[in-house]
C-alpha cells in the first residue's frame, strides 16, 4: 500500500519495573517480533534511574534475534558516567543508540557535564568514532522549552552537525506539522532521514496527560471525539486505529522514510496498524 519500497519501521519500548511488567513485555515482544521491525529501541530514564534496566531490556531483545537500540540521556550525567554506559553498550555489541538530553525529575536541579543533546552527540562521536549510528529526537510541533521554532530547528541542526545520522520525531497527529518541519530542516541544510514517531491511541485520558507534558498537540476534532466516547473503550480503540492508520498511510505515501512506533510495551494496537498498512 505504501509508495516507499522499504520504509524503515521500528518500535520503542521502556524497561519494565515489576515482575508482572516483565512478563507483559515478554508477551508483547514475542508478538511484535513477528512484524520483523528494523530495530527495537529501549528508553533510558532521566537521571540514569533506568540505566541497568535499559541495557538488560535491550539485551533481551537481542537474545530474541531483534536489533536492539538503547537510548542514552545525558542530563545529570558526567562524562565519566556516560563513557561507562557507552562502554557497556559497546561491550555488548550495541552499534546504534538514540541520544537525548532527557528531562530532570521535577524539583531536581540541573547538574552534570551536558546541557543539551548536541553535546552528548559530540561526546559519543568523540568516544566511538564512526562506529556508532546515532539517532536524535526532533519535534515537528517544536520542543516545549524552545523559545522559537527557529531556535529549535537550530538546536536540531547542532545535533546533526555534531554527528547524528538520523532523527525520530516526537509523535504528532497533524501531518502538515511534520512536512512543514521536514521542509524547514531541508532548507536549513539538514539532510538526515527524519522518521515520524507514531503514538497509537489506546486511551483518551492517558494520551491527553502525556501529550500536555511533552508538547504534542491532539487536534481538537480528535480530542472532542475521544471525549464523547467517554469510557467506551471499544469505540476509542476503533477510532484511534482508523486515525493513526490513516496518518501513517499518508506519511508513507508522501515519502516518509519509515515509522517509529511508541508501543508503550503493548503489542495489539501497533500490530493492527502495521498489518493494515501492509508493511
Ligand atoms: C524519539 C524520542 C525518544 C525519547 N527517548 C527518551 C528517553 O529514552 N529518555 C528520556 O528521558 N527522554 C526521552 N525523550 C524525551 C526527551 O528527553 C525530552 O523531550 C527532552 O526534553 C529533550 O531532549 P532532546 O534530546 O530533544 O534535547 P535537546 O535537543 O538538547 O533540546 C532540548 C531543548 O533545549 C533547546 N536547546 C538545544 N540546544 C540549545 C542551545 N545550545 N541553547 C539553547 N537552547 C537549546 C532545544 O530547542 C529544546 O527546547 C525522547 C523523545 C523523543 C522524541
Amino acid at each position: 500500500m505504501s509508495a516507499v519500497p522499504h520504509p524503515v519501521c521500528s518500535l520503542e519500548f521502556f524497561p519494565p519495573r515489576t515482575p508482572e511488567a516483565v512478563e507483559r513485555l515478554r508477551a508483547a515482544r514475542a508478538q511484535l517480533a513477528q512484524l520483523k521491525p528494523a530495530f527495537c529501541s529501549v528508553t533510558f530514564g532521566a537521571g540514569g534511574s533506568n540505566r541497568e534496566g535499559t541495557l538488560a531490556t535491550a539485551l533481551e531483545f537481542r537474545a530474541e534475534g531483534l536489533e536492539a537500540v538503547p537510548h542514552i540521556s545525558c542530563i545529570g550525567g558526567t562524562r565519566a558516567s556516560i563513557r561507562e554506559v557507552l562502554a557497556q553498550y559497546r561491550a555488548n555489541g550495541i552499534r546504534h543508540v538514540v541520544a537525548l538530553r532527557g528531562d530532570m525529575p521535577s524539583g531536581a536541579g540541573e547538574s552534570g557535564d551536558f546541557r543539551y543533546a548536541s553535546e552528548l552527540v559530540a561526546f559519543i562521536r568523540e568516544e566511538t568514532g564512526a562506529d556508532m549510528h546515532i539517532d536524535v529526537a526532533a519535534y515537528p510541533e517544536y520542543h516545549p522549552q524552545a523559545k522559537t521554532p527557529q531556535d529549535d530547528l537550530a538546536a536540531f541542526k547542532r545535533k546533526v552537525d555534531a554527528g547524528a545520522n538520523s532523527a525520530i520525531t516526537q509523535y504528532f497527529y497533524n501531518a502538515d506539522a511534520y512536512w512543514h518541519f521536514v521542509d524547514a530542516a531541508r532548507a536549513a541544510g539538514i539532510a538526515v532521514p527524519i522518521v515520524p514517531g507514531i503514538m497509537p491511541i489506546g486511551s483518551a485520558s492517558g494520551l491527553a496527560r502525556f501529550s500536555d507534558a511533552c508538547g504534542a498537540e491532539i487536534p481538537r476534532w480528535i480530542r472532542r471525539k475521544l471525549d464523547a466516547y467517554g469510557d467506551d473503550a471499544a469505540s476509542i480503540r476503533a477510532f484511534g486505529l482508523d486515525v493513526v492508520t490513516d496518518l501513517c498511510a499518508g506519511l508513507l505515501a508522501r515519502g516518509a522514510p519509515g515509522l517509529h512506533f511508541y508501543t508503550l510495551n503493548h503489542a495489539s494496537l501497533t500490530t493492527t496498524i502495521w498489518h493494515r498498512l501492509g508493511i
